[in-house]
């Protein structure tokens, strides 16, 4: 269907007389500014549910997205990418119609690849210099997290990467999965895999990798809506998601960092009410939204410890009770904060630990195959959508 939409703006844009236009979504633009920017319909913001205003509210800036013009200017079809860009935004009109809105999900290739270098300045540096990828360096180094020392190794040693990516138009497209890792230094084989079954990397005694862990920010009464990253909804005939977990409390129970982190955003964030950003190790980042008011001491810039009272729930925003929107983010895409909430790292055993060895053993054949090989996959371009904050943070 998307492709379609790309399709015509494309090339039936050349035939009809209609015209495409690229544009990038400025900072501190909501989605209102947006419809008032472009003289449409404010109803296109009021018409949306509660869930697709919060989805409004995870356009980034930088995002690049796309008009299509009609013979007398007037607009089309307009695509804006939605945080993961697993959604997009369409705002369309038949000819003498209203202007239509809805959540799309976007087309894109999901690719294997396979990665095999020597070390020359550092793995994160040379898988840059190799892929044009942030993101794949970002993953790599953070799944070998605890268990190897980069910092020390020597000359000569080997990198094989086994790994997922998902593409658009070229470009990168979210955040790539690496399947499995080795680390050759001649006198020792380090390897780590992503299993499925538990969705977290394991190294090769099925032990856990020690990675980046949250608290959960607040004692709520219970969870009102938990995490979707995109699902058709039947009833309604149309995609819905929900990028955070919904956790139902009073208003002004304590919110709290879910880890150590430097803020990144106070205020008003459309859709989302009073809200807070903090940016955590490993480019993750946390979002804590409709807020009745903040911490006394908190601002932009400031570093919190894990634990450390930033805010009050509320209600602020749209919202239909008092609750708080918790997100997390990596690369700022979406990620479900309930897969990174945990109390110890675990290690895997008994009839789980059988089905893990099968599985290294298999994954342990092709990374030497590609070893063998030697190959190098072709560069990337750079990422479509993002403006790293995380990064952004750090400087
Ligand atoms: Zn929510």
């Amino acid at each position: 269907m998307i492709r379609i939409i790309f399709f015509i703006i494309l090339f039936v844009s050349l035939a009809f007389g209609t015209r495409a236009e690229d544009h990038y979504w400025e900072k501190g633009e909501t989605f209102l500014k947006f419809l008032e920017k472009n003289s449409l319909p404010f109803s296109l913001y009021w018409g949306l549910d509660i869930e697709d205003k919060e989805m409004a509210a995870e356009i980034y800036a930088g995002t690049k997205y796309y008009i299509l013009r009609g013979d007398e200017d007037d607009i089309r079809q307009i695509l804006i990418p939605v945080a993961s860009g697993e959604l997009q935004l369409h705002i369309y009109k038949e000819k003498d119609e209203d202007y239509t809105v809805q959540f799309t999900p976007a087309a894109y290739q999901e690719s294997e690849k396979e990665l095999v270098f020597k070390l020359q300045l550092s793995p994160y540096q040379d898988i840059i210099a190799l892929t044009n990828s942030t993101l794949l360096a970002r993953e790599f180094v953070n799944s070998f997290q605890g268990n190897i020392d980069f910092k020390r190794l020597r000359e000569g040693t080997e990198f094989v990467l086994l790994y997922k990516e998902k593409t658009r138009l070229g470009s990168h497209f979210s955040n790539p999965l690496i399947k499995a890792a080795m680390v050759d230094t001649k006198s020792k084989k380090e390897y780590v895999f992503y299993y499925e079954p538990k969705g977290r990397y394991y190294n090769n005694d099925g032990k856990e990798i020690e990675g980046f862990f949250l608290m959960t920010p607040l004692k709520y009464t219970r969870i009102s809506s938990p995490f979707t990253l995109k699902r058709w909804h039947p009833v309604l005939q149309k995609y819905r998601a929900h990028y955070g977990i919904d956790y139902a409390a009073p208003i002004g129970t304590q919110v709290k960092a879910a880890g150590d982190g430097k803020v990144t955003f106070v205020g008003p964030q459309n859709g989302y009410g009073k809200t807070v950003k903090i940016a955590h190790e490993g480019g993750y980042s946390t979002l804590y939204a409709h807020l009745n008011g903040f911490a006394k001491s908190l601002k932009n810039g400031k570093y919190v410890k894990k634990g450390e009272l930033i805010a009050y729930v509320g209600n602020t925003g749209v919202s239909t009770g008092p609750h708080l929107h918790f997100g997390l983010y990596k690369s700022n895409q979406p990620i479900n904060p309930a897969s990174v909430i945990k109390v110890a790292k675990s290690a895997l055993s008994g009839k789980e630990k059988t089905e893990f060895n099968k599985y290294t053993e298999v994954m342990k054949e092709k990374i030497a195959e590609a070893q063998a090989k030697g190959v190098i996959p072709e560069m990337d371009g750079s990422f479509v959508y993002v403006i790293d904050i995380a990064d952004n943070a750090d400087s």
